[in-house]
């Protein structure tokens, strides 16, 4: 028997079938349009990424010959925050699911905020009020989509990050699908109380959000319901949801306090596990669940969310051109010794954690004759460690927790170069485990725990297996100089939107 992951990611939707040891035996991945509407706007198609899911589920099982039979139960991982409303009696959306990295929200935020500042729901919730959090996208959805707000008040419409949307429709759709999430995607919202894991009826008040229209927010391991759409997976017990980050950190076995994993992929999201309380921040981390399993205390993680890290190397390619793909600029950046004195900020949508700044934008400073497009490719990865070690340092003042060793998983970790770099300006080893899948794992294994597929959390600790090490050899003198120019670099790119 085998346990199945759905992982609907940021740019694409996957299934990953894994065994009992925790290594894959099966995947299929497919992309989904970006759309891009208006300069800050980020949106896709939710009925894309529902047919991407069906269709990738099909073709991971197909690859082995597998069967609903051969599968004891499957997890959800999904994109946090994206939102989507739809009508629970057609099943069809509002409008385009809005994107986590979407800023049209901006002007909401501020007005939320009010006199209190963007703290002001930080108590309950762990966050700052941002345009990354799913409760204003709602608001927006609301406010500016004809009719929605009558059909919301009535009743008709749904909301749910990707998991539930996902769900809903494995669940039967229209015709009686669960609508239902898990505290981690909850915690995303700005309308969960932290503590009851509850809806906050106050903050959905003053967000103007019917409570109506939120799923239930259940643990993040347990059976939901059987999937009764007729796809390849009818009958199987749905018993695992997580955020995608959340996910890592199961994946990755951070299931102690002062344990982390920091995830490379379209942004970076460090989180370390804190125990059954939450921690509050001082120092721009956010604080959220990290799992709940069944009926035990949910447990808690700070995490520092950084925007743009793998979505810089895509912005070289599709905006720049200067590689073709993402693997070409490791190439592009060994062809030089080192950064030639640039250093590029990626603040597109604007500047996340530790700094949260909405105002910043991106920059390449540092510029002379003598850079080239192996610099540029070396300051694009390097934003990317810089911005991390921004992360650990505000991870160690909130917790004093100091990391031995930094765990690393997602799709830029392959990047040697970059590994490196990450190790010489921690200096601190960085880990890649053996399974660097670890978002679709980390599913599978809160799914695999509700069935008694994997006993307990041994399992998961007993399966997690090192891969490969990066060392640091970098000199502490270069590694001051290098911080302290990205330091001033960022710095340059405050103030930009008024
Ligand atoms: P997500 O789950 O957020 O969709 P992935 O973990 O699949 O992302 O990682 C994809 C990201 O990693 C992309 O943004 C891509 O640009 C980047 N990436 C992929 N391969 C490399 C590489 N060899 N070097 C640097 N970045 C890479």
């Amino acid at each position: 028997m085998y346990v199945a992951a759905i992982d609907q990611g940021t740019t694409s939707s996957r299934c990953m079938i894994f065994d009992h040891d925790g290594l894959v035996v099966a995947s299929a991945q497919k992309e989904h349009e970006q759309i891009f509407p208006r300069a800050g706007w980020v949106e896709h198609d939710p009925e894309e990424i529902w047919r991407a899911t069906r269709e990738v589920v099909a073709a991971a099982l197909a690859k082995k010959d597998l069967t609903r039979h051969d599968i004891a139960a499957v997890g959800i991982t999904n994109q946090r925050e994206t939102t989507v409303v739809w009508d629970r009696r057609t099943g069809k959306p509002v409008y385009n699911a809005i994107v986590w990295q979407d800023t049209r929200t901006d002007e909401l935020c501020t007005e939320l905020a009010g006199d209190e500042g963007p703290g002001r729901y930080r108590e309950r919730t762990g966050l700052p009020l941002s345009t990354y959090f799913s409760g204003p996208k709602i608001r927006w959805i609301l406010d500016n989509v004809e009719g929605a707000r009558d059909r919301a008040e009535a009743g008709d419409l749904c909301f749910g990050t990707m998991d539930t949307w996902i769900l809903w429709h494995l669940t039967g759709g229209a015709d009686g699908g669960l609508h239902v999430t898990d505290p981690t995607n909850a915690s995303r919202t700005m309308l969960m109380d932290l503590r009851t894991l509850e809806w906050d009826e106050q903050i959905c008040a003053e967000f103007r959000i019917p409570t109506s229209m939120l799923p239930q927010i259940r643990s993040s391991s347990e059976v939901y319901g059987q999937v009764r759409e007729r796809g390849t997976l009818a009958g199987v017990p749905i018993a695992g949801i997580l955020g995608d980050q959340q996910a890592a950190t199961f994946g990755q076995a951070c299931l102690s306090a002062g344990e982390a994993k920091n995830t490379y992929g379209t942004g970076n999201f460090l989180l370390l596990n804190t125990g059954t309380t939450p921690m509050p921040s001082n120092n721009g981390l956010l604080t959220t669940v990290c799992y709940r399993i069944g009926d035990a205390p949910a447990v808690y993680a700070l995490e520092g969310s950084v925007a743009v890290t793998g979505s810089l190397i895509q912005w070289l390619r599709d905006n720049l051109g200067i590689i073709n793909s993402a693997k070409e600029i490791e190439g592009l950046a060994a062809s030089v010794e080192d950064n030639g004195g640039a250093y590029f900020v990626p603040a597109f949508s604007g500047l996340f954690a530790p700094r949260w700044r909405p105002d910043a934008r991106g920059a390449i400073v540092g510029l002379t004759r003598f850079v080239n497009k192996g610099h540029l490719a070396r300051a694009a990865l390097e934003a990317t460690a810089f911005q991390t070690r921004e992360v650990l340092e505000a991870c160690l003042a909130d917790s004093g927790v100091e990391l031995t060793a930094l765990k690393v998983d997602g799709g830029m970790v392959l990047n040697e170069i970059l590994m490196q770099f990450q190790s010489d300006i921690l200096d601190v080893p960085v880990i890649r485990p053996v399974v660097n899948e670890t978002t679709a794992l980390g599913a599978a294994y809160a799914a695999g725990l509700a069935v008694g597929f994997w006993a307990g959390e041994d399992d998961i600790r007993n399966n997690w297996a090192v891969g490969r090490t990066w060392k640091p050899t970098m000199a502490a003198a270069e590694r001051d100089r290098l911080y302290r120019e990205w330091n001033k670099a960022v710095e340059r790119t405050y103030d930009w939107v008024d």
